[in-house]
Formats: structure tokens, C-alpha cells, sequence
């Protein structure tokens, strides 16, 4: 028996969170099940930033029924096989995260395994030899995947870069066409239910009045429903990534696009060049305790690929989550919810599945511990494991030209990554944990560009012979190397395609 279906929901704010969540809820609720009605104020406006995304989006957009083209088109998008990172392991050296895995498991032993034995011998050194992914991102070459059986070229795997104002406005349309409602103006105060501490209406400066069931934080970092109504606390993770504040600044687009996404360190934090097709991202993530926002801004300034547009933003954040992301009746989602820097944006992904666990977790109105529970334990569990991710890249690293850098080598970690990078140090091998978001190929591509130290290749990658395994991985790399060859341009494609 139910104790009564959830009639109204409120979502609060109106930036890729809310339009997210309105659209989704929308699309799979639909206007019949729910009434759904988003709040927001243009004056208080969006972070504005938010830009690079992962290949879970796909199914995010396979799920509203999106057009690909179209969205690219209209979000002036670009395709992204992966991350360039420069700088982080030591000065003066480069490695990249690619999207997809690297060549394929043999015998049911790792490819990585294979590789490392190879690598030790000094044969195969370029781990990029072996990931289409990368090789066409540094070719500058882009397509979907096809179907060509055992070939590279069926297991493309991609995501996006888009402008983030753009994207919010094509949720929107999806979301009002599938029956969500807007209403525009600023929130002045939560109404909340004298017995159960329910929230139960938003008041406008204007003096209406809007009630609802169960309500969606997506009001950026102030969290005003489930941190400044609710009292819900924030975890602070800048002992972790002391990263606390970021400036952005766009510049004009290059002439031709690279389908791939460029972290560079800096002395006291890491600058983003996200490509375009009507401008560069730029932004500098940087710790505020040991550079000030004049350097930071002077930084990203002096290492743009094109003339700036506009002036420099100074973005500030506290890297952490809430204790729990779901209070009473409202799940905060995006911003609201937690943030951790856009390293490997990560941040669109805890939006879908926080969206993802509500519909697969939904309420009646008894708002039931049971499912509240269970979701406030998946969304953190999801976080740490994005967390130690993150901490992998400033910590394993051999910089020592800053104080910075030199915190982040010596601080303490936490356990479950100590153990992940003994686990690489000793035979090179990788895991991914339960449903951690990053699998083992994202860790062992970044252990490895780190520059972490392995003793000794895994013992079962003698399985097959020297000669067998010689020739085997060469015959990947030529599969690679001929599937990169083959792909279009990605200036060509996107033309073709979806040109803005
Ligand atoms: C520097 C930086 C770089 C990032 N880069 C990436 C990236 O590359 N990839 C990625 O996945 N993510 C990235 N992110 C994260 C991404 O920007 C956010 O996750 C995403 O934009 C969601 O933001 P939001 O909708 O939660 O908040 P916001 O965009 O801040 O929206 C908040 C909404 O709430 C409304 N609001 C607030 N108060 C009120 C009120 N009183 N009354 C009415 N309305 C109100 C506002 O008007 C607004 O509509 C980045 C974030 C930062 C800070």
C-alpha cells in the first residue's frame, strides 16, 4: 500500500542542474504523474561554467530522446575523445586520459598487463599506441562509432565540450515542451511544515506563493533549501584537494578544433582549455592559500591560445559534499549538493546520476528512511571514489618546484587510494571498485602519467611468450594506427555534422 503519490515538485534554480533535472523528470514522469515547476531568478543568473563532460552523457541523452547533432549545433559544441595532461607528473611532461579502453584482454589476462611487460623491455613505451582514443585526439581526428566487428573503430567512445549557458537553454526547451512549468523571480523564503520540518513553499520577492511536495535544491553553492533552510552540513574535503577557487576567462576559438579537453598544472594549481566552436573555455583552478587572485588571473592570461574575451571571474568553492543529499523532502542535486573541481568533469555526471537514483529511488509522500538512506549512502560513496581520483593526480607527482606541490606529495591520502597506488606500485595492475565511476583503464592511464614507479610487471602476463605477445601487440597498434588514419577530421566532421 502507498501512502500517496508525490502530486508536485518543486525544482529550485535554473541552471544545468534544475534544467536537467526538470527535463528528465519531465521526459520519464511526465505532466500527468507530477506537476514539475521550476523557480529561478535571472537576476541571481548561473555559475556559468560547465562545459566538459564524460560519455555517461550519452546515455543521459539517449534517455530525454536527444538529436546529437542538433545538441551540438545548438550548444556550439565540440567532440571530446579524452584529457591532455601537461605538466603534472614532473615539468615538461605530458600524458593523456583516454575515453574508451586500451587495446583488448588476452587470454583473460589484462591488456595493461601485457603492456607493462612489453614497456619493461623496453618495447611498446607508448601506452597511446594502443587507444584510438588518443591517437586520433592528437591527429585531430573524430567519428561515432560504427559497426566493424573486432576493429577500434566499434568501440569509439566520446563525450562533449559545450557552452554551459547554451546547454541550460536546450534543456529548457526539452524540459517546458514535456510539460515542466518555469516561473521566474527571486526566492525570499522557505515556508516549512510546523510538524514534520518539511519544506512547503518558496516565496517570491514578488509575494506569490508556491507550494510543493517534494522539492529539488538546485541553487548553486548557497544550497538555500538543504543547507540554509535544513542546516544540512557540508563535508570539507580541502584537506584532500585544496584547490578553492577558480578564474575564468574565454578567448577567441582556434582555428582548428582539437576533440579533446587540456589540464595544465601551474605552481599552485592547473588551468582548463576546453575548445569551442565559437570560443575557448579557459579557467585557472588554483589554492588561495598560496596564490593570490591576481597572480592566478595573470597566469591564465599569459597561457591563452587566442585574444580573451571579456574580463577575468573569479569563481570561489570549498571542494566537499553535503552529509546527506537527501533531507526530509528535498534532494539537493548539482552545486547544491557538493562540488568537486572539474579535473575530470566529473561534476555533469554527479548531476545525471543523482537524478538517475532519485527516479530509480523515488518517493510517495511518506518519504521513507529506507530510500532516503540508501540514496544519501550511494551519493557519497560515488563522491569518494570521484574523490580519490582527483587525489591521485596532485599527489602522485614528482613536482617539487612549489609549496604547493610539496603539500600535495606529503599529505595524507585516503586509505582506499594508499591502497590502489601500493597495488599499481608493486605489479602495475588496476581495479576498479563496485560501481566506481572510473575504471581500471582511467586508472592505470593516469597512475601511469603520473609517473608512478612499478616494481615489476603482473607474474601472469608471462602467460603468453615474449615472441606471442610481441606480435600481438603489434598487430593492435596497427589496428590503431589504421582505424586513426581512417576517421575524419573533427573540424571536417563537425562541419558536416553540426556546425553551429
Ligand atoms: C570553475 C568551475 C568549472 C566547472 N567545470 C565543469 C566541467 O568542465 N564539467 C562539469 O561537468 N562540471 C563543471 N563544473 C560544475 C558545473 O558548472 C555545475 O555542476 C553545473 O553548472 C550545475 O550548477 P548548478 O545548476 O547546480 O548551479 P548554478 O548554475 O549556480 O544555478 C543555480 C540556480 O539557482 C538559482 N537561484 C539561486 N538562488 C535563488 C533564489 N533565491 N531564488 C531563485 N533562484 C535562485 C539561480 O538563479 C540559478 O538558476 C564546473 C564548476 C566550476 C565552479
Amino acid at each position: 500500500m502507498t501512502t500517496g503519490r508525490v502530486r508536485s515538485i518543486v525544482i529550485v534554480g535554473g541552471g544545468t542542474a534544475g534544467w536537467m533535472t526538470a527535463a528528465a523528470l519531465a521526459r520519464v514522469l511526465g505532466p500527468d504523474y507530477a506537476d514539475i515547476h521550476l523557480i529561478e531568478s535571472d537576476a541571481i543568473g548561473t555559475v556559468g561554467v560547465g562545459e566538459a563532460t564524460i560519455p555517461q552523457i550519452n546515455v543521459f541523452n539517449r534517455m530525454l530522446g536527444i538529436d546529437e547533432n542538433d545538441f551540438v549545433r545548438r550548444t556550439k559544441g565540440s567532440f571530446k575523445l579524452g584529457i591532455e595532461f601537461v605538466d603534472w607528473g614532473g615539468i615538461g611532461q605530458r600524458y593523456f586520459h583516454p575515453f574508451g579502453d586500451y587495446g583488448i584482454d588476452m587470454e583473460g589476462v589484462s591488456f595493461h598487463s601485457y603492456w607493462m611487460r612489453m614497456a619493461k623491455a623496453g618495447e611498446f613505451t607508448d601506452v597511446n599506441d594502443f587507444s584510438l582514443m588518443a591517437r586520433a585526439a592528437y591527429d585531430g581526428k573524430f567519428m561515432r562509432p560504427i559497426d566493424a566487428g573486432n576493429s577500434p573503430l566499434s568501440r569509439i567512445a566520446y563525450a562533449f565540450h559545450f557552452d554551459a549557458g547554451l546547454y541550460a537553454a536546450y534543456l529548457r526547451e526539452l524540459a517546458e515542451t514535456a510539460g515542466a512549468r518555469r516561473t521566474e523571480g527571486r526566492i525570499v523564503d522557505i515556508e516549512r511544515d510546523g510538524d514534520s520540518g518539511h519544506i512547503a513553499a518558496a516565496k517570491l520577492e514578488s509575494g506569490e506563493r508556491i507550494e510543493g511536495e517534494l522539492f529539488i535544491d538546485c541553487s548553486g553553492f548557497r544550497g538555500l533549501l538543504i543547507g540554509e533552510t535544513l542546516g544540512v552540513p557540508y563535508i570539507d574535503w580541502r584537506n584532500f584537494l585544496p584547490c578553492d577557487r577558480a578564474v575564468a576567462l574565454p578567448c577567441e576559438r582556434l582555428d582548428s578544433l582539437p576533440p579533446y579537453t587540456r589540464s595544465t598544472a601551474h605552481k599552485a594549481g592547473w588551468q582548463w582549455r576546453i575548445p569551442l566552436q565559437h570560443r575557448i573555455g579557459n579557467g585557472h583552478v588554483y589554492c588561495s592559500e598560496y596564490m593570490s587572485d591576481d597572480e592566478a588571473a595573470a597566469i591564465l592570461t599569459d597561457n591563452l591560445d587566442g585574444a580573451p574575451l571579456g574580463d577575468p571571474r573569479v569563481i570561489r568553492f570549498t571542494t566537499g559534499h553535503r552529509q546527506r543529499f537527501w533531507e526530509g523532502n528535498c534532494v539537493s542535486i548539482g552545486l547544491s549538493a557538493g562540488f568537486m573541481e572539474p579535473l575530470e568533469s566529473t561534476s555533469i555526471w554527479m548531476i545525471q546520476t543523482g537524478i538517475a537514483r532519485l527516479l530509480s529511488n523515488f518517493p510517495d509522500k511518506s518519504f521513507a528512511a529506507a530510500d532516503r538512506d540508501r540514496y544519501n549512502r550511494l551519493m557519497v560513496e560515488e563522491s569518494e571514489f570521484i574523490r580519490d581520483f582527483l587525489v591521485l593526480h596532485y599527489h602522485a607527482t614528482t613536482r617539487d618546484d612549489s609549496a604547493f606541490w610539496d603539500y600535495c606529495r606529503n599529505m595524507p591520502i585516503p586509505e582506499r587510494l594508499a591502497e590502489k597506488m601500493r597495488v599499481f606500485e608493486n605489479s602495475g595492475r588496476t581495479f576498479r571498485e563496485h560501481d566506481e565511476l572510473f575504471n581500471d583503464t582511467s586508472w592505470f592511464a593516469v597512475m601511469l602519467g603520473q609517473q608512478l614507479p612499478v616494481r615489476a610487471y603482473d607474474p601472469v602476463a608471462d602467460l603468453l611468450s615474449f615472441e606471442e605477445t610481441h606480435k600481438r601487440l603489434a598487430h593492435i597498434r596497427d589496428a590503431v594506427r589504421n582505424s586513426a588514419d581512417y576517421m575524419p577530421a573533427h573540424d571536417a566532421y563537425i562541419a558536416e555534422n553540426c556546425a553551429a
